[in-house]
């Protein structure tokens, strides 16, 4: 518990606003800031609680030697000016998720799933799943949900389902699963990190206080998962589509302790991928005694997660789907690998200075890339070099509309950016958000 301390609170958004609130309740002085103006009912709810609120650029000059923590946002890179004070004047530097660990009852069994994809369709999935047991089920982390916002109605024995992003690994100390899942590892965040290895070793902290009483649920097909995990003192289960595993894939079944759970053909999602996070989710409900029943049932109904290859519409034989959460060449090539149909892809975003080489081989049925946003031009040279045809736009309604116009019956439109939407969007779900808009529109 944190208590009675003076804390300053690095960045607002969703979950440095939640993690303020809950450490108000606990006697703490809290100054939260941020560079850019928030909304006036969220201004408000703060300055009732006696939290200062200060928005500035210069955050640097609000910390002194006076403040016993900071809680940092976990977009913030470790090299910004405030957090280089703050361990100059060696004040602790945590982020809102190992704050509001403290608070947490004993006896909750946490459940933490990361990766590089997949993270959030398997936090729900096990979410979904867990719901079928006759224990209280709560899910937060990375998926929008902050834990501060809710950590205070957790009890004892309650399961807790949490996704966890690379960002929030790092500033993550006393923090600790019960069941720890890595679904993937693929070169992400590199610009975050500074590189591959440093990004897989923030990755490994998901196993940070674990014992061999815990346990580490792993993707049995993906080579750096298995050198990364080596020495882990977690017992390993392994989940494969590809080979004899704890849990795998064969013949369209999926066998788990060498009896079937479920065939694909009755599950309502597709693709290799997502069947990878059903088995994670899977595992994790059979150690709970979810019955093969209640697993059939969700998933013959599940639709999956919101622009996440989210089917949109069908207009005059186009199909729309929105992938808006595809921030990188990774999950733009999971979304290809799904269409057999001709493709119209719309591509751009956040320039992040990455090659988009790796998708080469995935443009087979790909007919034109409509390319917007910061990467544009970048798009265009990949299209060139590959000999796909390019149209290059300023935004992403331009890239629909322009998109549309050029479509015949039976063509897929794809937004499956392969960039972050920062450039011209405050996320990914209102970047989808506006894409469905302009497709719903569309006459
Ligand atoms: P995350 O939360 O890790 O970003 P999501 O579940 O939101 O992952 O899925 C985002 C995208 O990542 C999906 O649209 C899909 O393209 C891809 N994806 C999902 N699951 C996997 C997986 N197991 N392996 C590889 N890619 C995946």
């Amino acid at each position: 518990m944190i208590k009675n301390k003076k804390i300053l609170v690095l960045g607002m958004a969703r979950s440095g606003t939640a993690t303020a609130k809950l450490l108000a309740k606990y006697n703490n002085e809290i100054v939260i800031t941020d560079m850019k103006e928030q909304e006036e009912n969220i201004l408000k709810e703060l300055n009732e609680l006696n939290i200062s609120v200060i928005i500035t650029k210069d955050q640097e000059n609000l910390l002194n030697e006076s403040f016993d923590l900071v809680i940092k946002n976990p977009a913030i890179r470790k090299d910004n000016p405030t957090i280089l004070k703050a361990k100059s004047l060696n004040i602790p530097i945590i982020n809102e998720m190992e704050a509001a660990y403290m608070f947490l009852p004993k006896d909750v069994t946490i459940i933490g799933i990361t990766g590089s994809n997949g993270k959030t369709t398997t936090t729900k999935i096990t979410y979904e799943l867990l719901k079928y047991t006759n224990k209280n089920v709560y899910l937060a982390g990375n998926i929008g949900i902050p834990l501060s916002s809710i950590v205070n109605e957790i009890k004892s024995d309650d399961i807790l389902v949490l996704e966890i992003s690379d960002h929030q690994l790092c500033d993550m100390y006393k923090f600790k699963t019960n069941i720890s899942v890595i679904t993937n590892l693929s070169e992400v965040h590199l610009d975050f990190h500074g590189s591959y290895e440093e990004y897989k070793n923030v990755k490994k902290k998901i196993f940070n206080n674990n014992n061999t009483l815990d346990i580490a649920i792993l993707n049995k097909d993906n080579s750096d998962v298995l050198d990364l995990t080596t020495d882990i003192l977690p017992k390993k289960i392994y989940f494969s589509t590809n080979e004899n595993a704890d849990i795998y894939l064969k013949d369209n079944k999926i066998i788990y302790q060498e009896k079937e759970v479920i065939n694909i053909k009755d599950i309502k999602i597709s693709g290799t991928h997502n069947y990878e996070n059903i088995m994670i989710a899977i595992i994790i409900a059979k150690k709970f005694g979810v019955s093969n029943e209640n697993i059939q049932q969700f998933l013959q109904s599940f639709n999956g997660v919101e622009h996440r290859i989210e089917y949109v519409r069908t207009l005059n034989g186009v199909k729309f789907y929105n992938d808006s959460k595809s921030t990188n060449n990774e999950s733009t090539i999971i979304a290809l690998k799904s269409f057999k149909d001709n493709v119209i892809l719309i591509m751009g975003g956040l320039d992040r200075n990455i090659p988009f080489d790796s998708i080469s081989p995935y443009l087979t049925n790909v007919i034109c890339i409509v390319a917007y946003g910061e990467t544009k031009n970048k798009i265009k040279e990949f299209a060139n070099k590959n000999n796909v045809q390019v149209i290059v736009v300023s935004n992403l309604e331009e890239a629909t509309i322009k998109s549309y116009e050029i479509s015949k019956e039976n063509d897929v439109i794809l937004l499956s950016p392969a960039c972050a939407s920062w450039d011209q969007f405050d996320n990914f779900e209102i970047r989808g958000d506006e894409f469905k808009r302009v497709v719903n529109e569309l006459k």
